[in-house]
């Protein structure tokens, strides 16, 4: 790591760092409140927020499983190596079985409950049968409760088993399967407005005239809502006008979140601020010390000034994101995700950094002022024990979208740091 004078960081006085930023929008994202609860079936509960407990309906296991196939026995009397007989066999799905006669085994499937008595499960690869006889193969010997899970040891009846605000997956879906939810109490998938920006934008399907460019942001944009938890509710399209922006903005009071691309820089055509300002929206913060996305945006609105007809005052969160795409990707995985999940009821905001080892050391003329996010390429195929292996993507800017194609991450140059060397250890974020 190499620093930098603090000449760069006055360059930059008055902004917020990254840190100071994202307290902020962590703050006011735990204030949030998501929508009304409501029931989703099993099958559609992938990425939702739970909202009410799952509660053990009954013991875990609800009866002694054998988790291998074998013979269940009593450990001191496998242990001798002498033939005992085989008593019975049971397999899974068959009702419990007598208890287990002194000296013998009972033959058993994986899945099967064991009868009272026998305290160890031998795996059928351990054993020699023969006939009507088995017994356990020297060296080998049986430990009281090998290959046995006792009821209710994985849980007991009325615990709760997944709290309410844990994002579910496919683990949480199968146990709330097993317990006997074909529904779940979920929060709703808050609805994300997103208005993109610019006299220079034409839709994905048009041919850029001169000086013109395909609207890229819209569809990433749209995609890094959905990965995040929401549901795109409307896409608006505005030009670098006062009355085109007013318009634009005099819809969106549906949605939970607002989204803007474009239009928050310095420029002289960069209109969205006083727009917002128009229609009383208060400002949490303009700009952060870091690089993409110093011109970001932070605040709320008053829904019913954006004529949304709601009989409770609400809040409406709105992000001003550059216009730059990398710009708005990094801004938005950083600052939009988190409050996305907020609404969605989540307990876990994020971001969420990893650990990795920088391959190659990282250019030496980095701006020590402001916290860095570099497109990157991060490979997780490494040995264990070791980090995965990340290096930067050369990049031309931050509205170099081919370059961005080719990254999978962005690598954290923290701010005072203009360089880090390879073979350092950074943090980065995943796309
Ligand atoms: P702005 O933040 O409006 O100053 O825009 C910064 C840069 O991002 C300019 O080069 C814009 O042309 C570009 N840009 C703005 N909006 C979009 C968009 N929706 N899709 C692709 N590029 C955009
Ligand atoms: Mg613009």
């Amino acid at each position: 790591m190499s620093g930098e004078g603090s000449s760069a960081k006055n360059a930059h006085a008055g902004l917020l760092s990254y840190a100071e930023a994202a307290a902020v929008v962590t703050g006011f994202a735990r204030g949030l409140r998501p929508g009304a609860v409501e029931s989703v079936a099993l099958a559609s509960a992938q990425d939702r927020v739970l909202a009410k407990a799952i509660v053990a309906d009954v013991d875990q296991p609800a009866f002694p499983r054998s988790t291998r196939d074998g013979y269940a026995c009593r450990a001191v009397e496998a242990a001798t190596h002498d033939f005992l007989p085989v008593a019975g066999a049971t397999h899974a799905g068959e009702a419990p079985p007598p208890p287990l006669p002194p000296k013998s085994m009972w033959e058993i499937m994986t899945g099967a409950p064991v009868g009272a008595g026998a305290d160890a499960v031998v795996m059928v690869e351990h054993v020699e049968r023969n006939g009507v006889q088995a017994r356990l193969l020297p060296p080998r010997v049986a430990k009281a409760g090998e290959n046995i899970v006792a009821r209710g040891e994985q849980a007991r009846a009325g615990d709760e088993l997944v709290s309410a605000g844990t994002l579910l997956g496919p683990a949480q879906i199968a146990l709330a399967a097993a317990c006997g939810y074909a529904n779940v109490d979920a929060y709703p998938r808050p609805r994300v407005a997103i208005l993109t920006t610019g006299d220079e934008l034409v839709p994905v399907d048009a041919v850029p005239g001169p000086g013109q460019i395909r609207n890229s942001n819209g569809p990433m944009l749209e995609t890094l809502v959905r990965a995040a938890g929401g549901d795109v509710c409307m896409c608006l399209t505005a030009t670098d006008t006062a009355e085109s922006l007013d318009f634009a903005l005099t819809v969106a009071g549906e949605a939970d979140l607002l989204l803007i691309s474009g239009g928050v820089s310095a420029g002289k055509f960069d209109l969205v601020e006083p727009a917002l300002a128009r229609i009383g929206a208060k400002f949490h913060f303009t700009g952060v010390r870091m690089q993409p996305g110093k011109p970001l945006v932070f605040g709320a609105l008053r829904a019913s000034t954006l004529g949304a007809d709601l009989a409770e005052e609400k809040v409406l969160p709105f992000f001003g994101l550059p216009g730059n795409p990398i710009s708005s990707a990094a801004t938005f995985l950083l600052f939009a995700a988190p409050v996305i999940a907020a609404l969605s009821g989540s307990d876990d905001l994020g971001p969420r950094f990893i650990a990795a080892e920088l391959k190659q050391g990282t250019d030496r003329r980095g701006n020590a002022g402001l916290t860095r996010f570099l497109p990157s390429w991060c490979e997780f195929d490494v040995a264990v024990g070791k980090l995965p292996q990340v290096a930067t993507v050369p990049w031309h800017g931050s509205g170099d979208l081919p370059a961005f194609a080719r990254s999978n991450c962005f690598l954290v140059v923290p701010e005072g740091v203009a360089s880090l060397e390879a073979g350092a250890q950074v943090s980065i974020l995943m796309m």
